[in-house]
């Protein structure tokens, strides 16, 4: 995956796909979960995740507290110390997050404690969420993180465009 590439691209689609996804909040066209479910099977015959991994290295995860408690588990900390060793409270949502980016457990290329990961990190891309309108914030901030968010949304813009009248 080259992710230079992939940045290089998502700047140039970024307004036309945001527009889209826009549109997307005020009218959602009929039969939108199979096109979206059709349309997800392709992208993930294309993308291999094990190659990018750009969401460890650029986005933090929201750490629940079962997250905490089952990460620091795993390594054997108490949860308390695991916060103050690498996360810190979002002011604005509350949220516990990583300090720095990329995540401290990517360890090359791959994530260090993907049997317990943050469940965040387990839903991400969220491409499955239902319904799928209802996450469109979510995918415009992702177009310049997500290679497979960007391709979804490249394909599901042409499908929509081409077969139905918006
Ligand atoms: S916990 Fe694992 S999957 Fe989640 S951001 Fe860190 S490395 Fe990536
Ligand atoms: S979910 Fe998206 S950003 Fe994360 S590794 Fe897969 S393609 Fe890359």
């Amino acid at each position: 995956m080259d992710l230079e590439k992939f940045r290089a691209r998502a700047a140039r689609k970024k307004k036309d796909l945001t527009a889209f996804l826009n549109k997307l909040d005020e009218i959602v066209p009929v039969g939108m979960p199979e096109v979206v479910a059709k349309a997800d099977e392709k992208v993930w015959q294309e993308i291999d995740c094990t190659q990018c991994a750009n969401c460890c290295k650029t986005m933090t995860p929201a750490f629940s507290k079962a997250d905490i408690i089952r990460i620091a588990t795993h390594l054997r900390m108490r949860p308390s110390d695991f916060r103050d060793k690498w996360l810190k409270k979002e002011e604005s949502s509350g949220d516990w997050v990583n300090t720095t980016q990329p995540c401290q457990f990517l360890v090359d290329n791959k994530c260090s404690i993907y049997a317990v990961r943050p469940s965040d990190c387990a839903e991400f891309p969220h491409h499955n969420k239902k319904p799928f309108d209802e996450y469109n914030e979510t995918f415009k901030n992702n177009l310049v993180h997500c290679p497979a968010t960007l391709n979804l949304v490249e394909r599901l813009k042409k499908v929509v465009e081409r077969d139905f009248e918006w």
